[in-house]
């Protein structure tokens, strides 16, 4: 495969269920496995709940993953990942809740698209600093 064919993701990791730090650790292992080479990781930083009420605080961080898949294709993986980490349901309507792990996906090259299913760069990111301070960390 060259180079051609690779893609450059930068995504952002939350949990704020369970051992937070180890489902974090998993999910990096299956982006590897499952998605591509993880080659720049931020570190993790405990973060308010953004949205919603809980007494459980997040651990947030971003990765940078070099994929072959496309932009479909790497949120199918995503939310498969999300799943065999116990995450039971999703945000509806902007109604968000604790999750052991959440995987969005904030850019993708230099691709702007606006589907139901994936909207790119995230639209939320530039609002939420759990997602540009690790962001910053890893970007170039
Ligand atoms: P949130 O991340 O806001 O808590 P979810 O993880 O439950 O919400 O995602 C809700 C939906 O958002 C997903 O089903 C997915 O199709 C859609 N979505 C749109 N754009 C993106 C993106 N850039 N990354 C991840 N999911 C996205
Ligand atoms: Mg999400």
């Amino acid at each position: 495969m060259s180079s051609a064919d690779i893609h450059t993701a930068y995504l952002s990791l939350g949990s704020n269920l369970g051992d937070r730090h180890a489902t974090m650790c998993r999910a990096i292992d299956l982006l590897g496995r499952e998605v591509g080479t993880v080659d720049r990781q931020s570190a993790m930083l405990e973060t308010e709940p953004w949205g919603f009420q809980s007494a459980n605080k997040f651990l947030n961080m971003c990765v940078r993953v070099l994929t072959p898949l496309s932009p479909q294709q790497l949120l199918a993986a995503t939310q498969g990942i999300e799943r065999e980490l116990g995450r039971m349901s999703k945000s509806v309507d902007g109604h968000y809740h604790d999750r052991p792990i959440d995987i969005d996906i904030l850019m993708y090259d230099d691709l702007h698209i606006n589907t139901p299913e994936l909207t790119l760069p995230h639209p939320l990111m530039k609002e939420r600093d759990f997602v540009m301070i690790p962001l910053r960390e890893i970007y170039g």
